[in-house]
């Protein structure tokens, strides 16, 4: 479909192809699944187009909130037109609820919920497994500046308060989520990425019980199953809202 532009990036589940104009991408959203550094990895036909869209849907509501961000227009269901940056080699995780890593690494119990929202970050480098790194050794590697990073803490605290009061209105928790910045060609410091599910972990807020229902990239980590239709019924519940 987009053969006619050159492909400047193919990650795990996007393609970042170039736009006539230099100063955007084009990104199209994959069907793949990867989860483990991608040892573990499945296709889900149709999974890419709810991301995009879910994805698309959030940066608007983010945007609305005067959050900056990459995202541009959606130019088909799979594809997106975003502003082009420099992606900072940082995986910014917000925990609202103890989970997933926090759990295995720790003696924090699954599902404790987190007075204070916790920042970790992590180094985006495959060869090294994505490591928890701290602030200091941020700054020893020189990655960005400690002013950046503060202003990149102080979006991530506002996008959590945000995203936390959408997710609800759609009867989700927001469990934690996984954020990555970029400069655009003014220095600029802006969101990108994506918002979905595959970078959210959101529990379904529609039931009696206790049982955590996840309708997020859960259901392949835990061969839980179901997970086009977990996607689908956010995709829906946010068309529902909006
Ligand atoms: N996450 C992500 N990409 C990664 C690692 C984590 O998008 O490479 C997201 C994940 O979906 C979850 C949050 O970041 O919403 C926290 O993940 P965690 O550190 O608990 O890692 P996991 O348990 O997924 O290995």
């Amino acid at each position: 479909m987009n053969t006619k532009y050159e492909l400047l990036y193919e990650g795990k589940a996007k393609k970042v192809f170039a736009h006539n104009d230099l100063d955007k991408v084009k990104i199209e959203f994959k069907d793949d699944a990867t989860a483990f550094n991608a040892l573990k990895k499945e296709k889900f036909e149709g999974k890419g187009k709810l991301n995009c869209l879910i994805s698309a849907r959030i940066f608007e509501t983010l945007i609305k909130n005067n959050i900056p961000t990459h995202f541009i227009e959606l130019e088909n269901e799979n594809t997106m037109i975003a502003k082009k940056i420099k992606v900072i080699p940082l995986e910014i995780v917000l925990r609202n609820t103890a989970y997933g890593s926090l759990c295995k690494q720790t003696t924090i119990k699954p599902g404790t919920f987190l007075s204070k929202p916790l920042i970790d970050f992590y180094l985006k480098d495959d060869e090294l497994n994505d490591p928890l790194i701290t602030k200091d050794r941020i700054e020893l590697m020189n990655i960005i500046s400690s002013d950046d990073l503060e202003l990149i803490i102080n979006l991530t605290l506002k996008i959590n308060v945000i995203l936390k009061n959408f997710f609800k209105n759609i009867q989700l928790k927001l469990v934690d989520f996984k954020l990555e910045f970029g400069y655009d060609s003014e220095n600029n410091i802006l969101l990108g990425d994506e918002i979905s599910p595959d970078n959210c972990r959101l529990w379904d807020l529609n039931q009696t019980n206790d049982t955590i229902i996840s309708l997020d990239k859960d259901r392949f980590r835990n061969d839980l199953g179901g997970l086009i239709e977990a996607y689908s019924e956010i995709n829906r519940r946010i068309n529902a809202f909006l």
